[in-house]
């Protein structure tokens, strides 16, 4: 039997963080392990520019951080096709294609852009490039012809535009080449940023897989606990507290424990999150350790990037030269 093929990529807008790793990348790892699966996993430089056109200053050292922070945490280029958007143009020529007949409205309706829209106000991304970005990531999937797409409940509706955009193409074009991607739904742990609110860069609460072993220490020990505990044995609330939502992911066999301490007010705050430092360290250190030691040779991670390239190159132009047939475009 054919393995079904998975696709996925991710921005180079900064660094991985710890909400990014159990939000996709540690189901990357998983996702290639799997015989049944053939994963393509690429970083998309050209998505980073619909918000970021104005910022591509940063968009190497963001590109290579991002690649080491990939297989810094376990993906290997030998069991998952890994490469850079810019190196597929013919994502871009499909693109082209699919803006050709993509109602405006499929794309004034998609939610991330009302959101972002009404949102972001310090910079200007009223641009086509932004509007259009669905029919980009259409063109990611469809192009290699992926079953799959991994998602979180939330993400369903941006698979949709582009299972849209494949039927309509095999509508107009009476043809059979373009395959809709099913969703793959993964379910993630989920950690809170070091305040207790969403992680995100946007609230300056992250923990980042390039912080140093110092910085995630600091960050740790910094946390919001249960704001109503003053001394150390007043009865805890766990379920309110940061550090206690840490240890469900770094800490699983103590958890039952650490509840029952902290309910009793027989643990300090300062004594938890010790804990969770050194559990979260012995996490986070070899991930720190290798992705320094890989950035440190930048040209074989520009090499891993080449060798994706070629495998995607290969089946991405088998697709195109059907889609141009279907297209009647060319001789
Ligand atoms: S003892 Fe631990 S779980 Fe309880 S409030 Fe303090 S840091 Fe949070």
């Amino acid at each position: 039997m054919s393995k079904k093929i998975v696709l996925s990529g991710t921005r180079p807008t900064g660094n991985i963080h710890l909400g990014n790793y159990f939000g996709a990348i540690e189901n990357w790892v998983k996702l290639q392990e799997d015989d049944q699966y053939e994963c393509h996993f690429f970083i998309a430089d050209w998505h980073a520019l619909t918000t970021g056109y104005d910022e591509t200053e940063v968009l190497r050292k963001n590109t290579l951080g991002l690649l080491a922070d990939i297989l810094a945490s376990g993906v290997n280029p030998d069991k998952a096709n890994v490469f850079l958007q810019s190196d597929l143009k013919a994502h871009a020529e499909l693109y082209l294609l699919l803006g050709m007949n993509t109602p405006l409205s499929w794309l004034e309706r998609c939610p991330t852009y009302k959101d972002m829209m009404a949102n972001i106000k310090d910079k200007d991304i009223a641009t086509y490039g932004f509007l259009g970005y669905p029919a980009l990531m259409a063109s990611d999937i469809l192009i290699y012809r992926a079953n799959y797409v991994p998602v979180g409940e939330d993400q369903i509706p941006h698979l949709e535009i582009s299972r849209e955009m494949a039927r309509r193409f095999n509508f107009l074009y009476n043809s059979e080449v373009l395959v809709e991607p099913q969703p793959l739904l993964t379910k993630s742990k989920v950690l809170p940023g070091t305040d207790g609110r969403k992680m995100s860069k946007s609230y300056g609460n992250t923990i980042a897989l390039a912080d140093t072993p110092d910085e995630v220490k600091k960050k740790v020990m910094s946390m919001i606990t249960d704001p109503a505990r003053i001394r150390k044995d007043d009865p805890g609330h766990p379920d309110i507290c940061t550090v206690f939502a840490f240890h469900k992911v770094f800490n699983e066999d103590k958890v039952e424990d650490i509840e029952t301490q902290c309910k009793g007010g027989c643990i300090g705050c300062v004594a938890c999150k010790r804990m969770l430092q050194e559990k979260m360290s012995e996490f986070h250190t070899p991930i720190y350790d290798k992705r320094t030691e890989l950035l440190s040779h930048e040209d074989s991670l520009i090499d891993v990037l080449r060798e994706g390239a070629k495998i995607a190159s290969a089946k991405a132009e088998e697709t195109m030269e059907e889609v141009r047939k279907a297209v009647r475009i060319g001789f």
